[in-house]
């Protein structure tokens, strides 16, 4: 018997059509451009702070699909944003009554705006307009909207491609996610009204020092979509830790020369790259059956251990809800304004989904998921160096999936940094691999339970109607 929680949701079930045969798809997509003005400082996340945007390359958008399988209707939306706070996401949902289940999953944008705090001017000052979240809120759901408005019967077809050669994972052990995956949906007459396509890797290209506002490749990827298929296209972010960048890959154009680092010029050729490896993915794309939908969702509670990500939220930096931490990721009591300064653990509420489209599992999870956690490629044995060698192997992702088919969104309704394998955590020396310093990644994560709890409520959620 499924039971439910007063603070977790979970929704369900397949519902098959009379006839026994999978009921008919519809599709519809839509977009917003929720480019920032500059008529005030706009700050840009994703490397060192006070990066102010001088200027505007290339527009910043929100890309979203609407499927419908005739009993429910399911949204996914793609910003091109650093990432968003699942209350953000909240908002959005509480103005699209009857969908089944909105996502909206950022592709983790390191060159466009401050959308989560951590990139203002300085230490101790956001870097978060409210005003441009109320502009991404509105650009969200008025996509989904058109999206909605759009809804035509279509076939699909998947395609999956793998890629090494273009990603560059800087962080041992070396493990990469390199599958990409393209779905092409059809109206009945063959012509293609709609792609989406899903990359592991961080729209960093244009580096640490760029002032102009882009979508980093992801703008070229899209381009290069448009022109081949002259369709709308929905970009979608998967597996990007462990560390998934175009960083540092060795880029040449059309004349074999090396192309440098934080120019455009290289980050649309990368972009681009992506692009045409998604043209492979559909030339051998097969139909798949996308129809009946099951939607499980949960709430769950994860402690935050990171020193700088509390002082944040001291600061006010980190703008969120915190919890007092009970030992158990189901549930949590929400601290008021008195216990902001309290001893006690702090935890926050995020959110994991699990969509089962016909043939085709999906993953929804709530930030920067290492590869090994979701291809079940945890280091093993572990290295001696690691602060918890002895810490258990966590339940891969994938490993839950029971579909034909598998795909994961990443950043998905909400950002909570690095989920990183237990076994991998190295704070604290002797480091791993022989290392005489620390890798990065740890700075960026709630903390060594994340992994742990994510990926067991992850467990739990896949056998919640089993
Ligand atoms: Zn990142």
């Amino acid at each position: 018997m499924k039971t439910i929680s007063l603070i977790a949701c979970v929704v369900g079930g397949l519902v098959l059509s009379s006839s026994g045969r999978s009921p008919t798809l519809r599709v519809g997509f839509g977009a917003c451009d929720i480019t920032p003005a500059l008529d005030k400082k706009v700050y840009i996340a994703g490397f060192g702070k006070n990066r102010v945007a001088k200027g505007v390359h290339d527009p910043l958008m929100a890309r979203v699909i609407v499927l419908a399988d005739g009993q429910r209707k399911i949204a996914l939306a793609s910003v091109d944003l650093v990432g968003l706070f699942l209350p953000v996401v909240e908002r959005i949902r509480q103005r699209l009554p009857g969908f089944a289940y909105v996502l909206v999953s950022s592709t983790h944008n390191h060159e466009g705006p401050d959308t989560l705090g951590l990139w203002g001017p300085n230490a101790f000052v956001s870097g978060v307009d409210p005003a441009y979240l109320k502009q991404v809120e509105d650009g969200v759901v008025k996509a989904i909207q058109q999206a909605d408005r759009q809804l035509a019967p279509a076939a699909a077809r998947l395609g999956r491609v793998p890629v090494p050669e273009l990603l560059n994972d800087s962080r041992e052990p070396y493990v990469k996610h390199d599958d990409l995956v393209a779905l092409q949906l059809d109206d009945p007459k063959g012509k293609t009204i709609g792609l989406v396509v899903q990359w592991n890797c961080h729209p960093e290209d244009l580096g640490a020092k760029n002032t102009e506002i882009s979508a980093d490749y992801v703008w070229a990827t899209v381009a290069h979509l448009h022109e081949q298929h002259a369709c709308p296209v929905v970009y979608l972010t998967g597996t990007v830790g462990g560390l998934m960048s175009s960083l540092r890959l060795e880029l040449k154009d059309g004349q074999g020369n090396p192309l440098k680092e934080g120019t455009f010029a290289r980050t649309e050729a990368y972009g681009r790259l992506v692009g045409k490896a998604a043209d492979k993915a559909i030339a051998a794309a097969k139909p798949v059956t996308l129809t009946p939908f099951a939607v499980e969702r949960r709430d769950l509670f994860l402690p935050i251990d990171n020193q700088l990500y509390l002082l944040a939220w001291k600061l006010g930096v980190l703008d969120r809800q915190s919890y007092r931490w009970t030992g158990d990721w189901r549930r949590a009591e929400p601290l008021g304004p008195g216990d902001a300064k309290a001893d006690l653990r702090k935890c926050i509420k995020t959110e994991i989904g699990w969509l089962r489209l016909g043939d085709l599992d999906v993953a929804a999870i709530p930030g920067e998921i290492y590869p090994e956690l979701v291809l079940g490629k945890v280091q093993d044995p572990p290295d001696a160096g690691a602060d918890f060698p002895k810490a258990a192997v966590e339940p891969s992702i994938y490993g839950q999936l029971t579909g034909k088919h598998r795909m994961i969104v990443g950043l998905a309704n909400d950002e909570i940094g690095y989920i990183i394998p237990k076994r991998q955590w190295d704070e604290k020396p002797p480091y791993c691999y022989g290392r005489m310093r620390r890798q990065y990644g740890e700075e960026n994560s709630l903390g060594p339970e994340t992994a742990p709890l994510l990926c067991e409520a992850f467990r739990v959620l896949t056998r919640s109607d089993r």
